[in-house]
């Protein structure tokens, strides 16, 4: 068999999120390759001692090929470890087309992604029957620019229901733009790290949402859930709690 690198997800961060695919690989691996600072740390314990780790946060794209090539070398399959679902957010198009110059050959494995985890967090549904039925998954621009046609002003128009990644640190701007559209008093959420021990539920509106992201410290790994389908009929006094959970499986409120 030719060796074979796989853009794997992780998942959010609970190692109970892989897939049975995912963890099969990683207990299996080799070479790994991951983003040390956004992977749990249970997570890369499933990988052997004895198998070779990068962490591709100080890695160029040409760097990670080369353990690619290297890997190659030697039969050996590569685990390219992405947060969440690799098709989101994790650049693997350009990994890919190396991987096609170098002619080597890749597969990839979905992740439970972080839009998902945070839902989960939040015990909402995300599509409601009348209120919305389509998700957008979106961010702001950073160092990579919004298409004009995507800027959140714009994709606001449609009403859905939109999971911002990449954002909280912009979060009062976000709220800004997103008042004009939904309504000051339209329903918005942020998930600290959805599904890690240390994992924070602020719930809100876009008038006050900035502002608990704010007390909490949070500027980071979060989620920005917004919507009217996140607020069903009689959920509506809960979104003015700021929820804080703790531990893996069993949220305890604080
Ligand atoms: N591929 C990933 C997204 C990578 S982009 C996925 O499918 O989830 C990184 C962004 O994802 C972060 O800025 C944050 O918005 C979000 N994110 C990743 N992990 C998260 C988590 N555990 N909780 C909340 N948001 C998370």
């Amino acid at each position: 068999m030719t060796m074979k690198v796989y853009f794997t997800g992780a998942g959010p961060g609970d190692p109970e999120l892989l897939t049975v695919r995912a963890r099969r690989l990683l207990s299996e691996c080799k070479c790994c390759v991951y983003a040390g600072s956004l992977v749990s740390p249970e997570v890369i314990g499933l990988i052997p001692s004895d198998a070779e780790v990068h962490d591709s946060a100080g890695m160029s794209l040409g760097q990670i090929l080369a353990v690619c090539k290297d890997a190659r070398g030697r039969d050996v399959d590569v685990v390219r470890l992405h947060t969440g679902d690799p098709a989101i957010y994790g650049a693997i198009g350009e990994q890919m087309a190396g991987l096609d110059g170098l002619g080597i050959e890749y597969e990839v494995v979905p992740g439970v992604s972080s839009f998902q985890a945070a839902a989960a967090a939040l015990k909402t549904e995300l599509t409601v029957p009348g209120i919305s039925q389509t998700i957008i998954l979106t961010r702001s621009a950073g160092r990579t620019p919004m298409p004009e046609s995507q800027e959140l002003d714009r994709l606001a128009q449609a009403g859905a229901t939109l999971c911002i990644f990449l954002s909280v640190h912009g979060i009062e701007k976000v709220a800004t733009i997103l008042s004009s559209h939904y309504g000051k008093e339209a329903p918005a959420a942020v998930v600290y790290r959805a599904s890690w021990p240390d994992e924070i539920i602020i719930r809100g509106t876009l008038d006050d949402i900035a502002r608990k992201v704010g007390e909490a410290g949070i500027k980071k790994t979060a989620m920005i859930i917004v919507g009217n389908a996140p607020a069903r009929p009689g959920t509506a006094s809960k979104l003015y709690d700021s929820t804080f959970t703790h531990g893996y499986r069993k949220g305890k409120k604080a």
